[in-house]
């Protein structure tokens, strides 16, 4: 066991955290879980112009939901701003970045100056000198524009000539040449850090030992890789995780492309400017299913086994077999994992969840939500289809469904059901077999046919012909309520004839 390792899961406050944002505090959780380690929660804020309200509470309430829980944080880099000047000012001082004064105008002209002659604009090496910068112009100069409070931005002093040679757990060694990059900004005109600066330096201040993130950073790498160099410190180990495809493969899963399957993209709801936008948990998704099907997108534990428990993947989880290539969304894998976890879920809870889901069931006796969910769970894929396949349990048909109500509609059936009526009253033990003898001794004697009585019944109680075991439905219903659904469509059909 190794008790040094730190690990950091640091989203941006912008919006609802997305899946694939979810899986990397999953694995960061899990490498933390199975090597005694450290998880930590650090928000990075330092964006003022995408700090969107609500979203650090919505961070930490998805992380709780699917059970993970920071050991240290959260951490806010909007409160950490000294510590940031503190040290942009040494790397100024060691002369490794610089006070770049060219306003955005004049940087506009120039990229589109470029970009007419179909080049592309990038400040560094070539041409700082040319440009309005600290090392440009003179230390009066300098000192001058300071004093009068000029705007600036400090940019880091990114090498000339240099191979910057970077790790990935994950993917290996990877080079680039330092003559191709741009003296990327570390600070912004309005006094903030930019991201790579601040989440540099908290990562060493906080002794993060291994950086796991999402592979849209690993252009960033290079540039972390030179500021760690910079400072002289030593740098993280980093894994850049593969990137979660939509279903084609083609391109990263996009809000759009949940829209398409009928699947969110979220873990929870989401109350926005344009709207309200469902989650996983709202549609119906269990936790342990939504953390079981993440944990495999870009892992592959190498065995035929596929339920995992997070106990099971903080001893199975190895980052080592995580793939390099990108993870396909397969919503119907995720359906598979969550019906699987619904027939291993407790009935109650089940009924809790339910019960606590769904208004009409407020007021009844939690045992009977627990038969209905025994009576329909294992057709039903998510939570919210469980509802939809036992809610006639609770609540009598308001619309039959058209096209049955129309085959059905004579007065030969009001007739049946007014007998069937007759039957079900004097029937004394109201069970399932005392019903089913009943009725169908009923049937055989009146050679009225089978599907003559059993299809407008079914109607009847459910509104459509789908549902459990006719006889079933009528004990789960008991006597009464029986009893007022039929006659419910009989009144129905006289209306229509
Ligand atoms: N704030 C970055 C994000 O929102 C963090 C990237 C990183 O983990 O370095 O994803």
């Amino acid at each position: 066991m190794n008790s040094s390792v730190r690990v950091r899961f640091a989203p941006s406050p912008t919006g609802p955290l997305h899946i694939g944002g979810l899986r990397t505090a999953l694995f960061n959780y899990l490498f933390a879980k199975q090597s005694n380690g450290t998880f930590v929660l650090r928000i990075e804020d330092t964006d003022k112009k995408r700090y969107v309200n609500g979203a650090e509470k919505y961070i930490e309430e998805a992380l709780e939901w699917v059970g993970i829980k920071q050991e240290e944080g959260p951490y806010r880099q909007s409160e950490r701003k000294s510590l940031y000047k503190n040290h942009i000012q040494s790397l100024i001082e060691s002369g490794l970045a610089y006070y770049a004064f060219d306003d955005a105008e004049t940087l506009d002209g120039h990229r589109k100056s470029h970009e007419a002659k179909g080049k592309t604009f990038i400040y560094n090496w070539h041409n700082r000198l040319k440009l309005e910068n600290s090392l440009s112009l003179n230390k009066e100069e300098v000192e001058k524009k300071l004093i009068a409070n000029e705007k600036y931005v400090v940019r880091f002093k990114s090498f000339e000539n240099k191979t910057i040679v970077c790790r990935d757990v994950i993917r290996g060694e990877l080079s680039v040449e330092s003559r191709l990059l741009d003296d990327k900004i570390l600070y912004k005109s309005d006094g903030m850090p930019t991201y790579h600066f601040a989440n540099v330096v908290d990562d060493h201040l906080m002794n993060i030992s291994h950086v796991i993130r999402g592979e849209e950073w690993l252009p960033s790498l290079p540039l972390h890789c030179m500021l760690y160099d910079a400072f002289g410190w030593e740098r993280p180990k980093f894994a850049h995780l593969p990137l979660i495809l939509n279903p084609k493969g083609k391109g990263k899963l996009s809000k759009r492309d949940g829209d398409k399957l009928g699947v969110p993209v979220f873990p929870l709801q989401w109350s926005g400017e344009k709207g309200d936008l469902l989650g996983f948990k709202e549609e119906g998704y269990l936790p342990e299913a939504l953390t079981n099907f993440l944990a495999l997108l870009g892992w592959n534990p190498g065995t035929e086994k596929e339920i995992f428990s997070m106990d099971d993947l903080v001893e199975n989880f190895d980052i080592n077999k995580v793939n390099s290539s990108g993870a396909k969304f397969d919503v119907e894998k995720l359906k598979w994992f969550n019906h699987k976890y619904l027939q291993l879920e407790k009935n109650e809870k089940i009924a809790d969840h339910l019960i606590c889901s769904y208004q009409e069931l407020k007021t009844i006796k939690k045992e009977l939500v627990i038969s209905a969910v025994k009576l329909t769970k294992e057709r039903a894929n998510t939570l919210n289809e469980l509802w939809s396949l036992c809610s006639y349990l609770f609540i009598a048909p308001v619309n039959y469904n058209e096209k049955t109500l129309k085959k059905v509609s004579s007065a030969a059936t009001i007739e049946t059901l007014n007998e069937l009526s007759k039957k079900i009253e004097v029937i004394n033990t109201f069970k399932e077999n005392e019903i089913s003898k009943f009725i169908k001794s009923w049937i055989n004697e009146s050679g009225k046919g089978f599907g003559n009585v059993m299809q407008p019944a079914r109607l009847a109680l459910v509104g459509e012909l789908k549902g459990v075991d006719l006889y079933v439905i009528f004990e789960f219903l008991g006597k009464e309520e029986s009893l007022s659904r039929l006659n419910s469509l009989s009144e129905e059909i006289k209306n229509l004839l």
